[in-house]
């Protein structure tokens, strides 16, 4: 990440990491906590309660990137510190009214669809304007920015392009008021592209643990 900040001009500490530990184990997660690591990343909600209580002592940040469901929304909101993967008001609508009182309004990505037909998961890049100003009036969450997950770019393809979609997509808001400072894009493959063009969040799991095993049931 530093060199890759490096070889971009950008400040190293303008890229925040989130440690991708779903399928991990309790300790693996300590382990890297030991090292400093606060922010870690989950996709499956039961694997992340147990996790979270079972490292209650230590002071770490979770964020929630798994897809949502409406029946996980409560949990989510009382324990996650972030949500990366809004895409609809409805989710986020109940995020809001479920977030409890004792705590900070719960920091959200909008998740951009910025690989068309060949990805079911975001919202539409037409659709974006008006989900993110919605969003961004719940009372309960803070807009923190756009996340994405691009689909395998085709050969020969520019793999740079979805990263630089999703960026303009980000300025295009910030330009129209929304107060943003996260753009979540970049994984284990392709982080260093992402960095190059403008990520302030990669979450990155593999290049941390080593492979994941599959999972057979979510
Ligand atoms: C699993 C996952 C990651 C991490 O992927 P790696 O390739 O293991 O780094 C990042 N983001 C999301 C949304 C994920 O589901």
């Amino acid at each position: 990440m530093h060199l890759a900040c490096d070889l971009a001009g950008r400040d190293a500490r303008a890229v925040q990491l989130v440690a991708v530990s779903k399928t991990r184990s309790t300790d693996e997660v300590r382990a890297l906590a030991e090292t400093g690591q606060t922010a870690f990343g989950e996709n499956y909600l039961q694997e992340a309660l147990g996790k979270m209580e079972a490292l209650a002592d230590l002071p770490l940040q979770w964020h929630f990137i798994g897809p949502l469901q409406s029946n996980k929304t409560r949990e989510i909101a009382a324990r996650f510190d972030w949500v990366h993967g809004i895409d609809r008001l409805k989710i986020a609508q109940r995020l809001s009214d479920q977030r409890p009182d004792d705590l900070p309004p719960l920091s959200v990505c909008v998740q951009v669809n910025v690989s068309g037909e060949d990805s079911k998961s975001g919202c539409n890049l037409e659709d974006l304007p008006a989900l993110a100003t919605a969003v961004h009036d719940l009372p309960r969450l803070k807009l923190r920015g756009l996340m994405a997950i691009p689909a395998p770019v085709a050969d020969g393809a520019d793999p740079a392009a979805p990263f630089i979609t999703l960026r303009d997509a980000f300025n295009a808001l910030y330009a129209n008021g929304l107060p943003l400072d996260t753009l979540s894009m970049g994984m284990s493959d392709d982080f260093e592209t992402a960095i190059a063009h403008g990520a302030t969040l990669v979450r990155i799991g593999t290049a941390l643990f080593g492979p994941r095993t599959p999972k057979t049931s979510p």
